[in-house]
């Protein structure tokens, strides 16, 4: 039987319309929608009608069981000192690749001429990007990620024949995809040449012939292979007459002395090849994107392709792209070019907020990551605390995600920007 004060309280439960129609209800439901906010309130109304909490504050209890976005992806704090993670979505945008994409998630001219009304290129503003800063190419496209150019390009060049590629470049991109497995689902043959350790120009040369639609090297970005090896580069496959197509993967455009491993676009097309790919998200430091470089009439040639309709980028990725070609330099450098001296700094100011005996500053070495230049450290430093900590800052409002080595929870402040370092301090406080 209900007792008498929940009739009484009952009666007093505003209704569910007039509830919405309250400013800071209706507000919540232009950010969050309808439905997410009307169940809210239906909960709260049922709280209230059970007696577990006052009529009046059916709006407060409604309100603050409102997620906090309309998506369930969470910012994070990247406190692993991995520079390309992605798990927690590759290359954080600079500023104006923000700006660019949010600008962009409106109505835009992504394929219309507004000087002639008429019709034109998609991601023409990207392409030119791309092509200042790489006059090697002739052309460039842009698709929805690395995998969907490479499967693009042996597609447009190599469907219904074969693909030729050495052993020790048959990789694994991540979470059980193959790359042997992406082009053969397109129509390829793959030839395989060499053995996992040493591939010879000779091999190549012998599984060459009018079957051959295209040789494909692929960079074996996350492992390495030491000792007896042997490959063969881009300048002498480009002899063989056929064309090359180069899976660089990180997308470096020219080289850089950080990561004097990783190849690059400049450098693969100035050896001859037809076509180079990569991915937009890694150390080029976009959005996630794919990257198809080239002569111009092999690239014109891919861009006519029908899979090219199936893979093409949208508005908001193309419009990142170009702003972060053209822009500032992309929050994946300063990453990468920290400086360990300022590193130490942060991570002293850091300690020196917490109680005593709390953290430490102890040496941290950083990766690339992402697939990229494998064994390469980059050093720095880390604000050490217990083990248990990597849970509780992970389980916060704004997740930091640390790095547990050796029974100890590093934050490595290298992908960090400086201005969220009181954040930093503000959540191992409350995660302790
Ligand atoms: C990362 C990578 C890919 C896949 O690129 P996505 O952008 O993740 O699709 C393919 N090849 C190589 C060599 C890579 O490093």
């Amino acid at each position: 039987m209900p007792q008498p004060h929940h009739t009484d309280a009952r009666r007093l439960v505003p209704r569910t319309d007039a509830v919405l129609a309250r400013p800071a209800v209706a507000q919540a439901i232009s950010r969050l929608g309808r439905d997410v906010v009307r169940s809210a309130v239906q909960l709260a109304q049922e709280q209230a009608r059970a007696g577990r909490i006052a009529p009046e504050d059916v709006e407060e209890t409604a309100l603050s069981a409102l997620p906090q976005r309309a998506t369930s992806l969470t910012p994070v704090l990247n406190a692993t000192g991995v520079v390309v993670h992605t798990n927690l979505g590759r290359a954080p945008l600079s500023a104006a690749a923000v700006e660019a994409m949010t600008a962009a998630a409106g109505t835009v001219d992504v394929e219309l001429d507004l000087a002639t009304g008429q019709r034109s290129t998609r991601g023409r503003g990207a392409v030119a990007a791309l092509l200042g800063r790489l006059p090697e190419a002739g052309g460039a496209l842009v698709v929805n990620n690395g995998a969907a150019a490479l499967v693009l390009a042996t597609t447009a060049l190599a469907a219904g024949r074969e693909v030729v590629v050495s052993r020790g470049e048959m990789v694994e991109i991540g979470d059980g995809f193959r790359l042997p497995d992406l082009i053969a689902s397109a129509g390829a043959r793959l030839r395989e040449v060499g053995t996992t350790n040493r591939t010879t120009l000779a091999d190549y040369e012998s599984a060459l012939g009018p079957d051959t639609g295209c040789i494909l090297k692929v960079h074996p970005s996350n492992f390495r292979v030491e000792g007896f090896t042997s490959t063969v580069g881009v300048a002498e496959l480009a002899t063989l007459g056929h064309p090359v197509v180069h899976d660089i993967g990180s997308g470096l455009l020219r080289p850089h002395r950080l990561v004097p491993d990783e190849p690059d676009a400049a450098q693969a097309l100035a050896d001859g090849a037809a076509v180079v790919t990569c991915s937009g998200d890694k150390l080029l430091g976009g959005p996630q994107a794919g990257l198809v470089l080239g002569t111009a009439d092999t690239v014109a040639r891919l861009r006519r392709h029908p899979l090219a309709r199936a893979v093409r980028a949208d508005k908001t990725t193309l419009a990142a792209l170009e702003a972060t070609v053209r822009g500032p330099r992309a929050p994946v450098w300063d990453a990468l070019e920290a400086d360990p001296d300022t590193l130490r700094a942060r991570c002293a100011a850091i300690v020196a907020e917490l109680p005593d005996g709390l953290a430490t500053v102890v040496p941290s070495d950083g990766v690339v990551g992402g697939g990229g230049a494998p064994g390469q450290l980059l050093p720095g430093w880390a604000v050490a605390l217990a083990e248990p900590y990597a849970v509780g800052l992970r389980q916060l409002d704004r997740p930091v995600l640390a790095r547990v080595e050796k029974g100890r929870c590093l934050v490595d402040l290298r992908c960090i920007p400086v201005e969220a370092d009181p954040l930093v301090a503000q959540a191992i406080r409350d995660a302790g």
